[in-house]
Parts: structure tokens; sequence; C-alpha cells
């Protein structure tokens, strides 16, 4: 047995303290300790607001609208620069025309971009809780803690309309109006559907086919990880429980279903947050969101079927990727 004197064990505590200090996420990457700023009730009182006050919100509908006034006057509070992007789109596979809004918020830096988006829109069924009132809530939880951290680049939160089948989609309408100026954004970092399902994971987007239909293996072309890299050591460093896609199927990517593609497509290198289950799944392609199936997309995606904890460690990790980003701490390989 070890015996140690009253002094020994005080030199023990100290030389422990001082040992375990960086293990606690401060400074992992000379920025704030985004683990400290933000707490749970930081992310779902916007939950709340979005899935219970407001409550499903279809593109084009009313309740669109008012979440979009919601993201907006939320972000104005916190000093960001926010412009409403009005514009025309149907439900893919016909439809009337119907006007949706991208909220979009700066914070001016150099004339280099990092973006991080999430969308504020859903199906009519449930309340669209976890898809995505749960993604719009940990943007706007990395946002107000990185209000007023010193940046070098130019940072821009998105919150898309129209993402749940719009043809075209707020994130293809944004890409679109970006134009050449998609050449001056260092990543993309899309965050779809975090409440609900079992596991943390981030991925890297690529060029996604699907020569034999949406049940057998796509094609996945190139795709730069390096931002999926960096909000993994990252994660890493603060302790946060985050994976990415199987070996056996996407191999850390992601398919071309959410607001990160059109950006893919442009060229733009993405890092793509989700709770989801990859584990047993009918379709290996697919997952599903937990042992049960799919949540999203039901009735039962409702204020208390989101997990605060995950929401809460997803904004922290948005946080830290963008601040490592933005702040020129890390970049392209
Ligand atoms: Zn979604």
């Amino acid at each position: 047995m070890l015996r140690m004197n009253r002094r020994s064990v005080w030199l023990v505590m100290f030389v422990a303290a001082v040992l375990l200090a960086p293990t606690a996420g401060t400074l992992a990457q000379g920025g704030p300790d985004f683990a400290a700023a933000i707490d749970t009730e930081d992310v779902m009182v916007h939950v709340r607001a979005l899935s219970v006050a407001i409550g499903a919100r279809p593109l084009g509908s009313q309740a669109e609208a008012r979440a979009a006034d919601y993201v907006a006057a939320t972000l104005r509070d916190w000093g960001y620069t926010v412009e409403v992007q009005t514009f025309e789109t149907r439900p893919a596979g016909g439809g009337e025309r119907v006007l949706s809004r991208n909220v979009i918020a700066t914070r001016p830096g150099s004339d280099r971009l990092v973006i991080a988006g999430a969308h504020l829109d859903s199906v009519e069924a449930g309340t669209g809780a976890g898809d995505n009132a749960s993604g719009v809530a940990a943007l706007l939880g990395a946002a107000k803690a990185l209000r007023d951290v010193e940046l070098a680049h130019t940072l821009v939160f998105v919150a898309f309309g129209a993402e749940e089948r719009g043809d075209p989609s707020g994130a293809q309408v944004y890409v679109d109006q970006l134009g050449a100026r998609a050449a001056d954004v260092i990543a993309m970092l899309n965050i779809d559907s975090v409440g609900v399902g079992d596991t943390l994971y981030v991925y890297a987007g690529a060029p996604v086919s699907w020569p034999n239909g949406q049940d057998a293996a796509p094609e996945i072309g190139n795709g730069p990880v390096w931002v999926r890299d960096l909000a993994l050591d990252l994660a890493a460093g603060l302790g946060l429980p985050f994976q990415t896609s199987p070996a056996e199927t996407w191999g850390g990517y992601t398919g071309d279903w959410s607001d990160h593609y059109p950006f893919v497509e442009a060229g733009i290198p993405v890092a793509y947050f989700e709770a989801w289950r990859w584990d047993g799944a009918p379709n290996p392609w697919w997952g599903q969101e937990t042992a049960d199936g799919d949540v999203m997309h039901t009735a039962g995606d409702v204020y208390e079927a989101v997990k605060p904890a995950q929401v809460e460690q997803v904004a922290e990790l948005v946080a830290a990727t963008l601040a490592a980003i933005a702040g020129g701490a890390a970049g392209p390989p």
C-alpha cells in the first residue's frame, strides 16, 4: 500500500491538476473553452421556440416565416448583421410556387468565408423538433458563443428554408447567389438532425451518384476530409463522443440528402454533423435514426424526443471547429 503524508497528498493533487487541465478542453486550439461556454439551456430554448411555440414549419408556410423571423431577431440581438433572402420554390414533384427564406448572419472579417448552416423548415408530421429545430439550436448556440471571439476570416451563419423537398432548396439558392465568391469559402459546416439519433457523427462530403438505385451501393467520389478530421480531433480534445460513418459503407463520407450538397457540388469542403445509428439498419446505406427506426418525418418528432446533451455537444464542437478555421489556426492541408 502506498502511504503519503498530508504534504505529499497536496503535491500529488497539484501535479494532477496541472497535468489534467488541458484535457478539460481548454484552449484546444488556443481558443475559448466552448465546453464551458455553452450549456444545455443555451440550445434547448431554441428547440422549444421552434418546435413548441411555432410547431411544424413546412416550406412556404406562415410557421416557416415565423421561424425565420425568430432566428433573424435572435442573431441581430447578438450583434450579427442579418439579411433575409426571400426566394420562390415549390415542393419537388409538383405543387404551387411558394415563398421561402434563408436567414444569413454575418460577422465581417477577411475576404475569405467560413459558413455554418442548418435548415429551419420541417415536414408536416410532428413538430420538426429533431429535424431540424435541434440543428438550428446548435447553430444558434455556436453563434452566441462566437459573437465576441476574435477571428481572422468572415463568419457566416445561415438558417436555410425549404430543405424538405424544396425545388430549389434554400441551400441551393444560397450557393447560386454566392457565384464566384464560392471560391472564397474555406469550409461549410452543416448541422441536420442532431437531437434524436443514438450516436453523434461528423462526416465529410463527396460527389455521390446512384447508378443502381438508392437501395444499392452508390458511387462515392473524392471529397476533402480535413474539415471532418479537424472536427474529430477537436472532439477528442474536448472529450466529446463523435464518430464518423462506417468503413464498410460511406467510409467517413455521407450522401447527397441535405444542405451540404450544393456546397459539395460547388467544390467547397464540408463537414456534416448528425445524430444517427449505422449498426443493424435494414438498409446499410441509409442507416436509421434509432434502434426502433427513424423518428424524423413522423408524428414522434417532438420536443420530448430531443436529447439536450447531444444538441449542446454539437454546438460546442461546431463552435470549436468554426473558431479554429475562422481564427486561422486550421485550414486545408
Ligand atoms: Zn433535416
